[in-house]
């Protein structure tokens, strides 16, 4: 382990390592990345792949549509295949005041430039033929939407990142972060400790604890969801968007031969992050598939994972100096969408930080916007990831 840094970035999953990548790639040196157990295999690890430009600010549509961009050339920049495929996201709507919420979104996406449509419940169905539509008023086509794979994505900055000097140190655990006199000096680990003006948190769902190391308080809220895939079901034939019954949470798509299902649920597990399995979800996860998607019941459910999405109570990301502590950053509370957003992240965190100032306006973002009692619990938003 050496013994300073540049920079120590905490936690090597898909925000730390494009970090860590972004950072190299524009000159700094002496970049550390510590990883508690394997670079990705936290929140990363679980998550679905989903890839959205439907989103409510401004900010974070030109974030979609940067990290788009990586996404679409990511084979050719960084040699890794990350199976990217614009399948497309298809939100599916019962109620009418939920619509009007779309709409205005949809407004606001369209002025930056996403194909995004409102279309009826047949045309619904017309794209995925084995829904009910019934009881549905409308429903959000989005045909430029995707997936890719997280693991590649983040093998792909990691592997990039470590070819332009950056160490990658896996099995390190950060215990303590040492600050005096309001800034920040060094990283304590279980592998020895690091001298360094910088500390970068990318802890994922861990980003409160590590927080605290340095006296802040972090509204990320960890909460746990579940997926399952069944066995092959050619019955319903691919390729089928993401599609988001706005009524259940319950999202579907198709994954090679299987279909992937998520209930759509984010529990308060409190101290227990370790995100493990709860098979009595699949009851609620059948009650609400079936009633959208008849045909799955023959299907035959063939596995599952559970995973801790770090939430904040508005549902936006947390990015920008830490308050109170000089030389600390914070590049956490990605909800359901740091997989997606990560490219843009790891580019604008190390502009931020290479230049003085962030390159546009990330007040969306702002580490402080809670203090004073402003946070709560998460609301429910769009959240199809
Ligand atoms: C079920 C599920 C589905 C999802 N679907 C999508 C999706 O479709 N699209 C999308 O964009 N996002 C999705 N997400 C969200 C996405 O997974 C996260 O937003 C993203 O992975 C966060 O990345 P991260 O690098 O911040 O966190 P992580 O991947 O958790 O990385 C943080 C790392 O920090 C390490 N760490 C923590 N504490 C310490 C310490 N003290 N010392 C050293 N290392 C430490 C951890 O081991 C971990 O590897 C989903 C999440 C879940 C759970």
């Amino acid at each position: 382990m050496v013994k300073t840094a540049d920079v120590v970035i905490v936690g090597g999953g898909v925000v730390g390592c494009s970090i860590a990548y972004h950072l190299a790639r524009r000159g700094m040196r002496d970049v550390v990345v510590l990883e508690r157990e394997t670079v990705g295999s936290g929140t990363t690890s679980k998550a679905a792949g989903g890839i959205r430009t439907q989103f409510p600010t401004e900010t974070e549509i030109r974030f979609s549509q940067e990290s788009q961009r990586v996404f679409e050339t990511f084979k050719d920049e960084f040699g890794v295949d990350p199976g990217y495929q614009r399948i497309g996201y298809l939100f599916l709507i019962t109620d009418p005041a939920d619509l009007a919420g779309f709409e205005t979104r949809i407004a606001l996406q369209r002025r930056c430039g996403v194909d995004v449509r409102v279309i009826t419940p047949k045309e619904a169905q017309g794209i995925v033929p084995a829904l009910l539509v019934d009881d549905l008023i409308a429903a959000v086509w989005g045909p430029g939407d995707g997936l890719a794979g997280p693991a590649e994505i983040t093998q792909g900055f990691a592997r990039r990142a470590r070819e332009l000097g950056a160490r990658i140190e896996e099995g390190v655990d950060v215990t303590a972060l040492d600050v005096s006199g309001g800034r920040l000096r060094r990283v304590v680990t279980s592998a020895g400790a690091i001298d360094t003006p910088l500390a970068i948190n990318a802890a994922g769902p861990f980003a409160a604890r590590v927080a605290k190391l340095a006296g802040v308080e972090v509204a990320v809220l960890p909460r746990r969801r579940h997926i399952f895939f069944t066995e092959p079901f050619p019955a319903i034939p691919g390729p089928v968007p993401l599609t988001h019954d706005r009524s259940t949470g319950f999202y579907f798509r198709k994954e090679m031969e299987q279909v992937l299902l998520s209930p759509g649920d984010a529990q308060d597990m409190g101290d227990d992050f370790s995100a493990s399995m709860d098979w009595g979800m699949v009851d609620e996860l059948v009650t609400k598939a079936v009633r959208r998607l008849p045909v799955i019941a023959e299907a035959r459910i063939a596995g599952g994972w559970a995973g801790l999405r770090p939430l904040t109570p508005d549902e936006h990301a947390i990015i920008g100096p830490a308050p109170g502590v000089e030389g600390f950053f914070l590049a956490v509370g990605f909800c359901g969408h740091g997989f997606q957003h990560s490219p843009a992240t790891g580019r604008h965190v190390a502009d931020w930080l290479l230049d003085g100032r962030a390159s546009m306006d990330l007040s969306l973002f702002d580490p402080g916007r809670f203090a004073g009692g402003a946070a709560g619990a998460p609301r429910r938003g769009i959240d199809a990831e």
